[in-house]
């Protein structure tokens, strides 16, 4: 039997530069675990993703109650919108909002890779594997390609990013030339083949992606990385494809 954790020890935080919080849920295996990043604005403020929604993160994770806040999901796997209900303002792109407001252990793929398995240490009772569900969040707020998430001093661009799966959003922050990139590019081995992925999609996403100026990306999962790094990630993987 492994271990289950006390919830106060469920989260870690750690802040970045940028005004950028980085919330991660450690004891979750790595390749499963989803980065919930936290972003500082002078008028509200932005969570972009969720987690598996196993501890509250409103009550465990004060920052995320402090001030006005938009939740968004960079897209609707379970392991990134798990705590989406404890936010009054949700938003998600059209493609997935279905998903968020009828979320099912098929769609958000906790059915199958949710076990006991992905855990170094189990959440907290009544936590279980077999009846782990996300709850339903409807979106009050639904996004589309070139829509801005606006916190009064800072803008995010909402660039959508199908392929991983239907409705993925990025976010860029042009002025410091941040991307937030969800599941289309992090920093480890990518998922194409999901029930509702789409290669051409991905393929097109890509080539999109490698236009913009980036500096740091905070991906979806694994740790952040550099503008070159990025640059390498994309070229390298689109040489993969044509070869
Ligand atoms: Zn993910
Ligand atoms: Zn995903």
């Amino acid at each position: 039997m492994k271990p289950r954790m006390r919830p106060e020890h469920w989260y870690s935080i750690r802040r970045l530069d940028d005004d950028v919080t980085y919330i991660r849920e450690p004891h979750i295996q790595e390749f499963y675990r989803c980065n919930i990043w936290h972003v500082r604005g002078r008028d509200r403020d932005m969570l972009v993703d969720s987690g598996m929604g196993v501890v509250s993160l409103r009550e465990w994770v004060p920052l995320v109650t402090e001030r006005e806040l938009i939740a968004v999901a960079s897209h609707t796997h379970f392991d990134h919108i798990g705590c989406h209900h404890e936010f009054e303002c949700r938003a998600v792109h059209s493609a997935e909002a279905d998903l968020l407001a009828d979320p099912t252990r098929e769609n958000t793929l906790a059915d199958p890779y949710v076990t006991d398995d992905i855990f170094d240490a189990l959440p907290p009772e009544p936590y279980c594997s077999k009846c782990y569900a996300v709850r339903r969040a409807p979106a009050t707020r639904i996004l589309e390609d070139g829509d801005v998430i606006d916190l009064g001093d800072r803008q995010f661009e909402v660039i959508h990013t199908p392929g991983h799966s239907p409705g993925g959003i990025a976010l860029y922050e042009k002025a410091t030339e941040i991307l937030f990139s969800g599941d289309i590019l992090y920093d480890g081995p990518l998922i194409e083949d999901t029930y509702h992925s789409n290669a051409a999609d991905y393929l097109a996403s890509m080539e999109r992606l490698l236009t913009f100026p980036v500096r740091v990306v905070h991906g979806g999962h694994f740790p952040s990385f550099s503008g070159e790094r990025y640059r390498d990630l994309i070229t390298g993987w689109l040489d993969a494809k044509h070869r």
